[in-house]
């Protein structure tokens, strides 16, 4: 593992980067916060702080929607033709493609990432602006049949300046967060999470090299209680797309309310990954531990309770520890970690802390339960047995490689557990008996199902919650709906 950033497996490209200007993308010019403030940035596989960015201000966010703004109004974009806008969205993915190794090793130095992670996260950024810049030929309107008096239109317009918040998780996720937006005519502002901010710096000069003009993706650096917020507050913002926890996103819908502002909503989640004794098991255990495992559990759709049904439980618990012991934790760098860091040391005390309560309250621990290592932010892949669906561990989304294995008798049990949380972001299904499968799949409230598999993803399914996951699409036809207004138009005929 690399002690220090200078020992990092850097490629040229992204050392320049690290050494040019880090901070606001506004007006397609670089800039430092207006006060000068600045946040560390640290590497999460060492603890080490290895540069900074612009920590902005309020002044700040006026200054880069006020840039949104004036873009929105000219129309600079908005009113380029569909097929033009089209081009433009290719020649960035393309852009982002040849970047690969750029955006690939700013998520391992700020956000943690391992490689292998990586190796799915960059191409699905650019499936996802590929997909989008097939949009703006398409979005048409409706003429819905009233009379012969009329002939009235339903036009699609675009929502105005979006402000677009995005968490740490996944950071070169963000290339393709704004492109929803930009193919459907609007400007961008983006507030990247403080703790990993580089991936959208990059995001914004390559879709600005792509031929974005100026001043229609914009970026704002800082901490959630000062930039986000003035974002969500600002009355130049007519939308707000969060991808974040479900308490910022309470917190967003209260303050965005005050203009009744559009808002979506992706937020946390608490996934049951359910096994029944006539699945195939080896397939099932392996998948149920590569989702918690994944990302070191950061990830929003993590199956982190599984459901066993009572007849396999043992059997099913010994594959996964089998799968799970001697898994290798290390730095994103080395091709063979399997496990990685996770995002900062106080995320580590507050994983520490729910371990802890997992004991307390009578949980058994089977494997792992202790931070790993001394350096950096590594915590063992932890697995709890006997665990209740009202204890701590089972409820509270950790963010965590921690996995609660809940056991169950038959499918209605499974389905209360299951169905027994405040999150509804997905599920999953092991089952080889088919009119189950269907059954489960109608009975469980979660915006994504999966059968037999976990944590596919397409950019052209919808991808979203119930709950307190939240509301709104992203991904998929449904999430053109909160970067699009509709405007109804009557002409009386003589
Ligand atoms: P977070 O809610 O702490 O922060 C998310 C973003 O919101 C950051 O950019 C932060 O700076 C900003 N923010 C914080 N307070 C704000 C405020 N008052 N006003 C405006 N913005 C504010 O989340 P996180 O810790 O960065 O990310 C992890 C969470 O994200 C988990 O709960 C995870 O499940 C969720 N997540 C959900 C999805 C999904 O698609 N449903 C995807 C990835 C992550």
């Amino acid at each position: 593992m690399h002690a220090t950033i200078q020992e990092a497996p850097l490629s040229r490209k992204t050392r320049e980067f690290l050494e040019g200007d880090l901070g606001h993308v506004i007006d397609a010019r670089t800039l430092a916060a207006s006060d000068g403030g600045t946040t560390p940035l640290i590497d999460p596989s060492n603890g080490q702080e290895f540069g900074e960015v612009a920590a902005g201000t309020t002044d700040d966010v006026d200054m880069a929607v006020g840039s949104a703004r004036q873009a929105f109004e000219d129309g600079r974009w908005r009113k380029l033709p569909g097929q033009d806008k089209e081009r433009i969205l290719r020649r960035y993915a393309q852009l982002v493609e040849e970047n690969t190794d750029l955006f690939s090793e700013l998520n391992t130095i700020d956000g943690g990432v391992i490689h292998s992670y990586s190796k799915f996260l960059v191409p699905f950024a650019i499936d996802g602006i590929n997909y989008y810049a097939g949009w703006p030929t398409k979005l048409h309107g409706l003429v819905p049949p009233v009379s012969e008096d009329f002939i009235t239109t339903q036009m699609r317009e675009p929502v105005g300046v979006t402000g677009i918040i995005v968490p740490w998780n996944g950071p070169s996720a963000v290339a393709a967060s704004f492109a929803a937006a930009l193919a459907c005519g609007n400007s961008v502002v983006l507030k990247p999470s403080e703790q990993a901010p580089l991936s959208a710096i990059a995001a914004a000069r390559l879709a600005i090299e792509a031929g974005v003009p100026a001043g229609v993706v914009n970026v704002v650096q800082g901490l959630g209680s000062i930039v986000g917020q003035a974002l969500v507050e600002h009355r130049g913002v007519d939308a707000i797309a969060f991808t974040g926890s479900s308490e910022t996103g309470r917190r967003i819908q209260a303050a965005a309310a005050v203009r009744a502002k559009k808002v979506g909503m992706e937020l946390g989640g608490k996934s049951p990954n359910i096994v029944f004794a006539d699945a195939r098991l080896d397939e099932a255990a392996e998948r149920c531990a590569g989702s918690v495992w994944g990302h070191a559990g950061q990830v929003c759709t993590a199956g982190t309770r599984v459901l066993v049904q009572r007849s396999i439980h043992d059997e099913f618990v010994e594959k996964m520890i089998a799968l799970s012991t001697g898994i290798r934790i290390g730095g994103g760098f080395d091709p063979k970690t399997q496990l990685g860091p996770v995002i900062s040391g106080q995320h580590l005390d507050r994983i520490c802390h729910f371990v802890d309560l997992g004991r307390a309250e009578g949980a058994e621990l089977v494997l792992g339960g202790s931070r790993h290592g001394e350096r950096g932010y590594y915590h063992q892949p932890t697995i709890f047995t006997g665990v209740r669906n009202d204890m701590t561990i089972a409820r509270e989304e950790i963010f965590g490689p921690v996995m609660s294995v809940i056991p169950f008798d038959d499918e209605d049990e499974a389905v209360a557990i299951a169905n027994d949380t405040d999150y509804g972001l997905a599920a999953g299904v092991w089952t080889t008996n088919l009119d189950r499968a269907h059954r489960m799949s109608q009975r469980l409230e979660a915006g994504t199902v999966w059968i037999n598999c976990y944590q596919v993803v397409n950019p052209a399914v919808s991808y979203g919650g119930m709950k307190l996951s939240g509301f709104g699409r992203k991904l998929g036809q449904q999430s053109l709906d909160l970067m699009t207004t509709t405007k109804s138009v009557w002409i009386k005929l003589a």
